[in-house]
């Protein structure tokens, strides 16, 4: 298993860094594509919030898939990591009049819209330009994800989208308007759903939305049904790969596509987590009254998921053979939360010795900050090894 890192070449290289496998990084985009492929109208966008390095935009852009933005630095990325503008759409509750600019300079694919002011300031926006911009309308379709409450998206009582009550009053004012064109319906429950039955409730609210819709003769072209599949943060080596098949086919067979329809996904998590790892040293081990820490150099400023969200990254020492021991890995920060992980094995640890921070792809390097005024961690490819 240690045998995944190289690690004589890590040894002259300042921690903490992340290190992008970019070998399973392609794997998992063959694994995307191969399922897309058996089913007509499918299309996936990559959420660039779950991380914009720039070597993993290029690589997931040359596989041909589109690029999911909720902000204008984004739109950016996606453009300057080449993404052709009529594969990008952008999302998000608070989208500022110079990023509303961008996207239509730019002619992007879509807006996806979440409100009615927003959607008037688009329209306004538009016409100043001599535009029309194509707009979608994120639904609010209250199903609940079995996930984190702070990464779930999709109930009534969350912020995104728009209420399914107001959903026709929107299209009936959208279609007044000059320059906006309705294209299509989003929707996003949230994040790190591994039942395929709360994806199984998004279809079967969308297929009674859009028979809503039918029933005043409203057929949308796009559909676009967000991301969210998790991954397996526990077992790293054993599910490299998430369960793309499963995924794929719950939409397949549960969501009832009109003709010449598109389904639009927006996966970032399950595209990008695995393939990341966090690199740090350990700095000291401390003995503490009733348990030992292991001190490393990075903290959450380069991670935040487990400060934020409590959330499970496995944890190994790949440069120690010594028999286990119990730790609580802890960072440099001035911060009680800053914690990685309490009373978990590893390998006997000493000063010096290298910690794979694992599963660590996605809303790793992206969140990270300079608080403590930290350099922010670098990120290198396998292939700059
Ligand atoms: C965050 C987000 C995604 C991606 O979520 P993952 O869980 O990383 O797949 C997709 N769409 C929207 C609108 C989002 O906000």
């Amino acid at each position: 298993m240690k045998g995944i890192f190289p690690i004589e070449k890590f040894e002259h290289v300042a921690t903490p860094f992340y290190y992008y496998d970019m070998e399973l990084l392609r794997q998992t985009l063959r694994a995307i594509n191969q399922e897309t492929a058996k089913h007509e109208g499918f299309c996936v966008h990559y959420a660039v919030k779950a991380n914009a390095n720039p070597k993993l935009l290029k690589t997931i852009r040359e596989a041909g898939l589109g690029a999911d933005c909720v902000s204008g630095g984004e739109i950016e990325a996606a453009i300057r990591a080449g993404f052709p503008a009529s594969k990008i759409v952008y999302a998000g509750v608070g989208k500022s009049d110079w990023e509303i600019n961008l996207g239509l300079d730019n002619d992007i694919f879509c807006f996806n819209v979440e409100s009615i002011p927003e959607l008037e300031v688009i329209n306004e926006l538009a016409a100043a330009k001599d535009k029309v911009a194509r707009i979608a309308l994120r639904i609010n379709p209250n199903v609940g994800a079995h996930t984190h409450a702070n990464i779930t998206t999709g109930l009534a009582e969350n912020k995104f989208g728009i209420a399914m009550r107001d959903m026709e009053t929107v299209i009936e004012q959208a279609a007044k308007m000059k320059n906006v064109r309705f294209v299509g319906l989003h929707f996003h429950i949230g994040s790190q759903i591994l039942d395929m039955g709360d994806f199984e409730a998004l279809c079967n609210r969308v297929n009674e939305l859009q028979d809503q819709l039918e029933s005043h003769r409203i057929i949308v072209e796009n559909i676009n049904v967000g991301g969210g599949l998790g991954i397996d943060y526990q077992h790293p080596n054993r599910v490299p790969i998430p369960d793309f098949k499963a995924y794929f086919d719950t939409y397949a067979k549960k969501l009832k596509l009109r003709n010449g329809q598109t389904l639009h996904f927006e996966l970032g998590r399950a595209v990008v987590a695995q393939c990341g790892t966090l690199i740090t040293r350990t700095l000291y081990i401390k003995e503490g009254a009733t348990k030992k820490f292991c001190i490393v150099d990075a903290g959450m400023t380069d991670l935040i998921r487990p400060a934020l969200y409590q959330a499970y990254h496995k944890i190994e020492n790949i440069t120690s053979e010594q028999p286990l021991q119990t730790y609580d890995v802890v960072g440099p920060i001035c911060e009680s939360s800053d914690v990685f992980a309490k009373q978990i094995d590893l390998n006997g640890t000493r000063r010096g010795d290298l910690i794979a921070i694992r599963s660590a792809g996605a809303y790793g390097e992206i969140m990270a900050s300079q608080y403590n005024c930290r350099r922010l961690p670098v990120g290198y490819s396998s292939e700059d090894f």
